[in-house]
Order: C-alpha cells, then structure tokens, then sequence
C-alpha cells in the first residue's frame, strides 16, 4: 500500500515537471519556426507556402516568363556562348561579355528595387528582360544542392554536378569546361572576380592551375570583401578616351559575385528585414554602377556586350541548400530579348 502511494507521488511529481517542459518545447518550436528558424529544425515551409510564394512571385507583374515557364539556371552558359557564336552586328567589332552574380538574392527580393529604374536588374531589364529560373537540378534526375558552388557552376558550365562534379560546397570541379576557360582558349581573356574564399580555394583551383600551366588566359582574382570585389571589376570595365589596356587588363569575358544579399540572409534570415532589404540595395547600386561604366567606355559603340545578372540559389530562414521552392527560384535578367522555346527549358550540358 505504501509502495503504491510512493509510485504515485513520483508519477505526479514527473508529470509536473514533464508537462511544463514538452509545453515549452512546443511553444519554442512554434516560434523559431515563425521567426523563420525552421530549417535548423527540420521544419520547413508547409506546402501551401509554396503557392503563396509563386503567387506573390506573379503578383509583381515585372517578369518576362511565367513561373510554368522557368527556365534552368545552366540557361546562362547557353547565352554566353551562343553572344560569341553570332556574328557580330553593323558597325561592331569585339564581342564582350560581362556576368554579374548575385550570391542568395532570393527572387521575392526584386520587390525591394523593382521601382528602381537605376538598380542594376532593373535596368537591363528595361533592355532585355527578367525571366524565371531555377537552381537545384531537375527532380529525380539531376537534383543538387541549393548551394553556391553547385549553383556558379552550372551557370558557368552549362550542366548540373553530374557535369561538372560540385554537387555541393566543398567540393572540385572536374575538367569539363566553363565558359571562361573555353572562351578564353578561343582568344577571348576572361576573368573570375569573388570574395567567397572557396570559390578560388577550392572549387576552381583545377581551372586556376591549368589556366597557370597551360598558360590559359583567364584571370581568377580573390578580394577581401565586395568593395573589393566592385573596384577590381571597375578597373577592368572601365576606359577613358585614348587609355591603352592589354587584353587581360580589359577582358571580353567579366564574371563576378557579389556576396551582399547572402550573407545578409545567413545572418538576418533571407526575406523581408532591413539588412537584408540593404544587401539587395547594395548590389544593385554597385552594379548599376559598373554597367554605367561599361557604357561610358571609349570604345563602348563598336562593343557588342551581353549583360546577365543572376544569382546562384534562393533561402529560406536562415538557410539555403535545400529543394523548397524559396531555395530553388532563381531569377536571370539579360539586355536581350529573349525567346523562351524549348532550346531555352531544356538547356543543359551532359
Ligand atoms: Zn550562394
């Protein structure tokens, strides 16, 4: 009797103690997810999300696709080559080319600068257009990581990780070619500008010790911060009236990333706060400003130049690297028009 009187004193002192605690714990869970700390615990969007995003997506009316119509991010090593295959227009007579990547500008951004005639996406936009894309892979066929490295590369290489062998960071390339490194062979000096350490530490260092080796004139440089990152860039776009650069001082292909919006994201969540809000605003007023150069240079009427802007991968919470659709839609505008067939939703190097 005494024994049993003993076990229910123990089993009403646990429920007093167990009952406060799952009752946090769930309360806790409630509001890490809402403050948008899901991911850490598993505890992604709900699906119904995914519809609101798209919708709100559509709902900006500045998109030259339909979201139906996304086309892959690899789209962009299609654009490059296919500027340097055309003949050259009435009264040109060099082809150049410059990207401009935006690490983790996540699509719903644009609604930040999308009023801005002089933010940088805006602004080609008003001569190409904006268009839907995606990162990640093709589900259940080419899926890789929402991630920067994966992302970079299959724009540069035309393919996802099956092609080109980053299917995550922290990984190499293998041989198969960017863009760069292909245009460069065909005597166009190319150059490789970032920030992000691992981009020259890691996954492009096979292409930085064969460019070295086999004397392949493409330009990989690593700057301490974005600021850096702008004046590099800057100094190769740049050209006052009667400078003389050498070819390598004054690329005809110009790739660069800007770090702004995802380290914002990491740090401050990807999505509406005002750091975030300010990263977007940053790269874009520091590309605004390197366009403007491009067209201020002397030799800027006998230029044929392709302009993209893209990023590699959207985020959600915190995070990216995921398959949810905030992770996975991208964004590309191009100071060209651009016909979105079947050439364009397939493309993909294999
Ligand atoms: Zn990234």
């Amino acid at each position: 009797m005494e024994k049993s009187n003993k076990g229910k004193k123990v089993l009403k002192i646990c429920l007093k103690i167990l009952i406060p605690v799952v009752a946090i714990f769930i309360i806790a869970a409630i509001v890490l997810q809402c403050c948008g700390f899901g991911p850490l615990f598993g505890l992604y969007e709900p699906k119904s999300d995914s519809h609101k995003y798209t919708d709100e997506l559509e709902d900006y009316g500045i998109w030259d696709n339909t979201i139906d119509k996304q086309m892959p991010q690899t789209v962009v090593y299609k654009l490059v080559m296919d500027h340097f295959k055309a003949p050259l227009p009435e009264g040109k007579t060099a082809k150049k080319v410059i990207f401009l990547g935006f690490d983790g500008f996540r699509a719903d951004a644009i609604a930040n600068i999308k009023d801005d005639p002089k933010s940088a996406i805006m602004y080609v936009k008003s001569k190409g257009g904006l268009y839907h894309t995606f990162a990640g892979g093709v589900p259940g066929k080419s899926e890789q990581h929402t991630s920067t490295a994966p992302g970079w590369a299959s724009m540069l290489t035309g393919g996802w990780s099956i092609f080109h062998g980053i299917n995550n960071n922290g990984q190499n390339k293998n041989a198969n070619e960017t863009f760069l490194t292909t245009l460069a062979k065909q005597g166009h000096p190319a150059s490789f500008t970032a920030s992000w350490r691992e981009h020259t530490a890691l996954s492009y260092r096979p292409d930085i010790v064969r460019s070295i080796k086999e004397n392949i004139p493409v330009t990989y440089t690593h700057c301490i911060d974005d600021m850096d990152t702008y004046y590099h860039v800057l100094d190769y776009v740049a050209k006052a009236k009667g400078e003389k650069k050498t070819p390598q001082e004054d690329p005809d292909v110009v790739f660069f990333t800007f770090e702004f919006t995802d380290h914002a994201g990491h740090l401050y969540g990807f999505g509406n706060n005002k750091n975030y809000y300010q990263g977007s605003l940053d790269a874009n007023k520091f590309g605004y400003d390197i366009i403007k150069t491009i067209e201020a240079r002397s030799t800027y009427a006998q230029e044929d130049w392709l302009i993209v802007i893209s990023t590699d991968h959207g985020g959600t919470g915190h995070v990216h690297g995921g398959q949810s659709i905030m992770e996975r839609s991208t964004w590309l505008a191009v100071n060209k028009k651009l016909n979105v067939n079947d050439s364009y939703l397939s493309f993909e190097n294999d």
